[in-house]
This record gives structure tokens, sequence and C-alpha cells, in this order.
């Protein structure tokens, strides 16, 4: 079967998911979407207000953000996959919960899986967390981190950077970084330049202890 309907077939089970109690309060699942061919994909925390109700990921003044930084990289949204760990919204944009994280885990997991990115972005803590233990995103963001099975390259959420000049300043800075990395990625070249946040993950074993995340 093709990606484009493997995807669809996920995004079936999470429109009748009822995992965990967001479902309750969400007006629409946020599957994620755009190219599924696309090397490098983000990945966001949950659907905010205007997520739950396009049913779409970062439409709102985040999502206006990253489409400002995709361009600079050379991007259009539709060039590239979006999508979240969390397809459905929590109340009042609080953070999501341990248990939530967890129920929605296998629908990523299944997304990712079908498309084999090279490199995956993740916007935000929650994101980055999702990927590996034990991360920092003043510390890890701008540095590729490679797991057992996925490049991981973090970097601060839109959303914070709305709020702080800082890190508005060192998004750009890391986005500017995604198609060097990409490509040394795909001549087999891996930038090792920041040392000590730069795992060779091939082997769950090589990761330091607390690097264990959810799929190592
Ligand atoms: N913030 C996110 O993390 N995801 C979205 O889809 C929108 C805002």
């Amino acid at each position: 079967m093709d990606k484009i309907l493997l995807l669809k077939e996920i995004e079936k089970n999470i429109k009748v998911c009822e995992k965990c109690r967001l479902c309750k309060t969400a007006k629409n699942p946020v599957p994620g979407e755009g190219n599924p061919d696309s090397e490098v994909v983000f990945i966001g925390e949950a659907p905010g207000e205007v997520e739950d109700l396009t049913g779409r990921p970062f439409v709102g003044r985040a999502g206006r953000l990253l489409e400002v930084l995709l361009a600079k990289i050379g991007y259009k949204r539709t060039d590239v996959w979006i999508g979240n760990i969390i397809k459905h919204r929590p109340p009042q944009n609080r953070d999501p919960l341990p248990d939530e994280i967890l129920s929605c885990q296998s629908y990523l997991t299944e997304q990712l899986k079908i498309m084999s990115p090279k490199l995956i972005v993740t916007l935000g803590r929650f994101a980055m967390s999702y990927f590996y233990g034990d991360g920092k995103i003043s510390r890890d963001k701008g540095s590729l981190i490679v797991t057992a099975k996925f490049n991981v390259f973090p970097v601060y959420h839109p959303a914070a950077a709305l709020r702080s000049p800082e890190m508005a300043k060192a998004l750009e800075e890391d986005f500017l970084k995604i198609p060097g990395v990409l490509k040394n990625l795909k001549e087999g070249k891996i930038d090792v330049s920041k040392g000590t946040n730069w795992f060779d993950g091939s082997k769950s074993d090589d990761l330091p202890e607390g690097q264990q995340g959810l799929f190592n």
C-alpha cells in the first residue's frame, strides 16, 4: 500500500480514538499533514485552539512563524510533513500529561515508520523528550541527536519564540542549520562538532545512561 493510504488508515484510528481523556474536550483530532515523502518532518507538542477548530497542525500564530522559518530554508509547508506528539488539544492548552503522551505514542510511531524521514525536527521540549530521555532543550537545541531509530534535531517551540526575542533568534539560527544537517546525513557525513550532545545511537546500548527515551 502506498504511504498516503497507510497514513489515512492511522488517521481513521485517530478520529475514533478514546484512549485518553483529551477526546472528550477536543473539537477535532489533528493527525498531522503534509508531504509523506519529505526527508524532514517537524513535530510539535499538541494542537492549540485554531488547530482544534480546523483539525490541522500549526495553523495559528505559532504556525505562521513556522511557515516563515520554513521559507527561510526553502520550504513551503506543503513540502514537508508537520505533526504533533499529541493528537487532541489539551484543555486551555495545558501541558500534556504523561499518560496522555503514552496513550498517543503509537500513532506518531506508526506515522514515522511509514514516512521514514531522514531528520526529525522537534519543536519544543515535549516533542524532544518523546524521542530520548534526559534531554534539555536549552542544551540540545540546534544539535543533531542520533537515537537508535531516528536522527533528531531539537529546536525551541515557535510559540516560545513569539514570547521571547532571544528564543526567536536562537530558533532562526537553528533552523538555518537544518539544510546543512540534512546534507551531511544524506552524504553519510555526520557533524560531530557539537561534541557531548551528539551520540552515535546505532545501538541503544551506545546511549549514555539517562538517554534511553521512549524509542531506545
Ligand atoms: N503548537 C503545537 O505544538 N502544535 C500545533 O499544532 C500548534 C501549536
